[in-house]
């Protein structure tokens, strides 16, 4: 059975500069040894790899999988995690190191060193313990990229309290679904927070939410902006008030490995949001092990990642990872264009920043943005890229690497999940010859695989279902109170040898070389005259035109073809909407990877619809094409106007 047709031929390789090898934590031996090491003993393999983390009681066993799908890790082993990210530098020349380098979107800027960091968390915990709050409670943290949400996610861990930040993009709905779903007592929040130059009312969104939610006992408030908020009495606190009195020290809460640290929503491409359920242990363990190698992480480094807090990127790889190594770790409170398009390059030079992860979709805006933007600054301290959250186009990761990183760092393309909790398959930067476009292969310890419907293993290129065969330690646990629903998104329909396996919704190949392409969401895959076509290869042969600077391909149904394939567009370098230019791009797909995907309409438009965390909603782009309006779920969509724009430009088609 064909499962995924592949179109895309990608065929240049980047070996990693030697200077690079030189210094690396993995180099192609190092590497060479782990895989051997987890092949042979995938147990022994992560518990050696846990032994890296601070525990009370260090456990004795791995895996326990006596309840599959269900899953526990390092069970008999107890543990604080903040004690791994923060305790253990204090006896340690990092005590006085800067953890976290703050800059504020209006540009002022803090600096929290270990020893400061944990004192806050510290007064945080006091604070919370003080309010009543117990390990096992759920505290929901809405709030703006401020030292403060960092500060309150390690706080709520300090007390074994589950966290549950909500992305403080989101609205009052938003938030009410979530605060009831994880049945919160406690909300964490600021005044307001600073986006693109204007004010987020954050406090009053949340007051909005709370309206529908009788069981939360408290609200604290950092001040932010210091705008004006209604304060209800006897709930509402401000964050300063109550960590006055409070001391630097707290004993932190210990807690058994399977002790659920957290829970993230997900952000909705493909739906109504769950509640994904990570525990302690395994979860630690994994986050510290990628982080030191797949971001070769060195105590010299100055790490700059710029996700979000609110989702899982920023857990695991602003707050957790990086604090369990002793970075520095650079935290941007506002938007890469405030107040001006160089931004993120302006805090790379300020800073001397070493490592910079970020998404497709940013890099893409940057390319539309201009060279002449980063060209302005030197960047000569960076020395790796990295990229998450989309399949990253080769023209785009091409870009990446001349313009930003001037040809001299490696590229790790990590592909993950919030359900992953980690990274499970990136180049180490060390070791791993890149391609552009393709993520590589799968970490040590992590079995990952390619396969028809019916579980057998698809052939060299050719696209199939992308499955994680084995668990890996941050895996998802459950969904929040509800397990069938768990059991029945990840573990429904694939079997590998009768056993179901867990199922990622992407679609993706493993090439000749073993190295793995993620095709898009197998939901989106375009049906055509009898090919199934990822979509990422398509949008890819289209954003690889000089004058696209984005591109979303969907399905439309169509009586001859199945499908007929339709293209929404952002044109750059001031290149007409006309039919004329509708026609080239048409030809260019076809020149790029073949007349079976030659688009039948291509639609050009201002924007796409994407979620807050800026990947493109291609189920929304689907309803429009088909019906002329949008009518799914449409909470977690970044901008409103944009789905408007989309449906009454069809309209007036029609
Ligand atoms: P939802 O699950 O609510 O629809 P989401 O899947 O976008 O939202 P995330 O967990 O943040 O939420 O994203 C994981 C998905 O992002 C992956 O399943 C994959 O489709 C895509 N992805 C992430 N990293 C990469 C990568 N390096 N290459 C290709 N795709 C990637
Ligand atoms: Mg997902």
């Amino acid at each position: 059975m064909k499962t995924i047709d592949s179109v895309l031929t990608e065929k240049r390789t980047f070996v990693p500069p030697e200077s690079f090898v030189a210094q690396a934590l993995l180099n192609r031996e190092g590497l060479d040894a782990l895989h051997k090491q987890a092949q042979n003993d995938p147990d022994g393999f992560w518990l050696s790899q846990a032994q890296e983390l601070v525990w009370r009681t260090p456990p004795t066993q791995a895996l326990d999988d006596s309840d599959y799908p269900f899953v526990r890790w390092f069970a008999d082993g107890q543990l604080n995690i903040t004690e791994s990210c923060l305790d253990r530098h204090l006896s340690t020349p990092r005590r006085n190191k800067a953890a976290l380098i703050w800059e504020g979107e209006p540009g002022e800027h803090r600096v929290l060193t270990y020893f400061e960091l944990h004192r806050e968390v510290c007064r945080a915990a006091n604070a919370l313990l003080k309010l009543g709050i117990k390990t096992g409670d759920r505290v929901v943290i809405y709030m703006p990229m401020v030292p403060e949400l960092a500060i309150a996610v390690l706080a709520c861990a300090r007390i074994g309290a589950t966290h549950s930040v909500i992305f403080g993009g989101f609205s009052a709905e938003a938030i009410r679904d979530r605060v009831q779903d994880a049945g919160a007592i406690a909300v964490l929040t600021a005044d307001g927070g600073y986006r693109r130059g204007k004010v987020v009312p954050l406090k009053h969104n949340v007051d909005e939410a709370l309206k529908h939610c009788q069981d939360v006992r408290h609200v604290v408030v950092v001040n932010r902006t210091g705008q004006d908020v209604s304060m209800h009495p006897g709930r509402d606190h401000f964050w300063t008030d109550l960590l006055k009195a409070e001391s630097g020290r707290c004993e932190p809460a210990i807690v058994p490995a399977e002790h659920p640290l957290f829970i993230l929503y997900t952000s909705g491409t493909t739906g109504k949001p769950k509640g994904v359920v990570h525990t302690t242990g395994g979860y630690a363990t994994q986050i510290s092990f990628t982080t030191k190698y797949v971001f070769d992480l060195h105590d010299e480094d100055t790490y700059f990642c710029t996700a979000d807090v609110g989702w899982v990127t920023g857990h695991s790889y602003i707050v957790y990872g990086p604090l369990m190594h002793g970075a520095s770790v650079v935290m941007y409170e506002g938007a890469p264009d405030t107040p001006h398009r160089g931004r993120f390059w302006e805090i790379i030079d300020k800073w001397g920043v070493t490592i910079f992860y970020t998404a497709p979709t940013a890099i893409r805006a940057f390319m539309r943005w201009g060279d002449q933007h980063p060209n302005a600054y030197r960047m000569d301290t960076l020395r790796l890229l990295g990229t998450v959250g989309e399949p990253i186009n080769p023209a785009a990761w091409v870009w990446y690497h001349e313009t930003i990183g001037r040809k001299r760092c490696p590229i790790i393309d990590t592909w993950w999940q919030t359900e992953t909790g980690g990274i499970m398959v990136s180049p180490l930067p060390g070791a791993t010859v890149t391609k552009p476009g393709s993520c590589t292969q799968p970490l040590p310890g992590i079995a990952v695989e390619v396969i028809h419907k019916d579980g057998s293993r698809c052939g060299k290129n050719e696209g199939g279902y992308l499955v994680v065969t084995r668990p890996w330690p941050s895996q998802l646990r459950t969904v929040w109170g509800d397990p069938e629903r768990y059991r029945k998104t990840y573990f429904g329909d694939l079997k590998v040898g009768g056993r179901p396996v867990y199922f990622t919704g992407d679609g993706a190949r493993f090439d000749e070389d073993g190295y793995l392409w993620v095709m898009g969401r197998v939901d989106d895959v375009l049906n055509v005259a009898g090919h199934r076509i990822g979509t990422a290869e398509v949008e890819s042969a289209l954003v690889g035109h000089p004058h696209v600077a984005e591109a979303a391909v969907v399905g439309r149904p169509d009586e001859l073809k199945g499908q007929a394939l339709v293209a929404f567009v952002t044109l750059r370098g001031g290149l007409a909407a006309t039919d004329q230019t509708a026609n080239m791009l048409k030809e260019h797909v076809v020149k790029e990877i073949g007349a079976i995907a030659r688009p039948d309409d291509i639609r050009f438009t201002d924007a796409l619809p994407k979620t807050r965390s800026g990947k493109i909603m291609r189920r929304l782009l689907r309803e429009i094409a088909t019906s002329g309006r949008a009518v799914g779920d449409v909470t977690t969509l970044e901008d409103f106007a944009v789905l408007q724009k989309l449906s009454s430009s069809d309209s007036d088609e029609e």
